[in-house]
């Protein structure tokens, strides 16, 4: 199965991804973790994509994209994938349609769109907490750690992302308006927009997609 998932930052991607990708059986392509991953490599594209990270703007479409691409070609993306935070503008979905229509293994199935008011998602980023050794996501209020400060899974420290820091938080909402949310027009045009309340529970909301998933395969 071939699906996006889309919502502002903050509403529950990360979390979701995770339990889509057991229970679909495909990979989870994060742009963000990606990019995050090539800023802490040092490489090219980590070099020139850290300062947009930083203050909270876009990635410049090219680099993303080749990024995107490059992931894309590899083996386990046959039977499909789940990307999270890619496409963020209408440049990148077309770009995206046209890839996935040159290399001919099928095109976008699912756009699923998770809504959160924006006033709920600046509580959610700003208690985020990161592990600085294996990535996973806590949150001070809704999913702490069993010690403070510490990630159950690896022991390391927890980090608030530089990008989940209060000012970053607000820039990266009007990113969103600006340049994500014309996305949700554009697919539900194409009848690939499934729409999700994205406050309920974690669970009810995985419930959900997979529900919405299953009626339109
Ligand atoms: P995320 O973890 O998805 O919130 O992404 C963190 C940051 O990575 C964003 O604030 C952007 O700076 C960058 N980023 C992630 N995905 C994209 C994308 N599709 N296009 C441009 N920039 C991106």
């Amino acid at each position: 199965m071939r699906v996006a998932l889309l919502g502002p930052p903050g509403s529950g991607k990360g979390t979701q991804s995770e339990v889509l990708r057991d229970r679909l059986g495909v990979p989870h392509i994060s742009s963000g973790d990606l990019l995050r991953d090539a800023v802490a490599r040092g490489t090219e594209l980590g070099r020139a994509a850290k300062g947009f990270m930083d203050r909270g703007e876009l990635v410049p479409d090219d680099l993303v994209l080749g990024m995107i691409r490059e992931r894309l070609q590899a083996g386990d993306c046959n039977e499909g994938w789940l990307l999270d935070g890619f496409p963020r503008t209408l440049a990148q979905a077309e770009a995206l349609d046209r890839l996935l229509e040159n290399e001919g293994r099928g095109g976008l199935q699912h756009v699923v769109s998770l809504r959160v008011p924006l006033e709920d998602v600046v509580v959610r980023l700003g208690g985020r907490r990161t592990c600085g050794g294996c990535g996973r996501l806590y949150h001070v209020k809704f999913q702490p750690p069993k010690a403070d400060g510490t990630c159950d899974a690896c022991g390391a420290a927890l980090v608030t992302r530089r990008d989940d820091e209060e000012a970053t938080i607000r820039a990266r909402l009007g990113v969103y308006e600006r340049q994500t949310a014309p996305l949700l027009a554009y697919y539900s045009k194409r009848g690939l927009l499934r729409e999700v309340d994205g406050t309920a529970a974690p669970s009810n909301v995985s419930g959900e997609i997979l529900t919405a998933l299953k009626d339109r395969r």
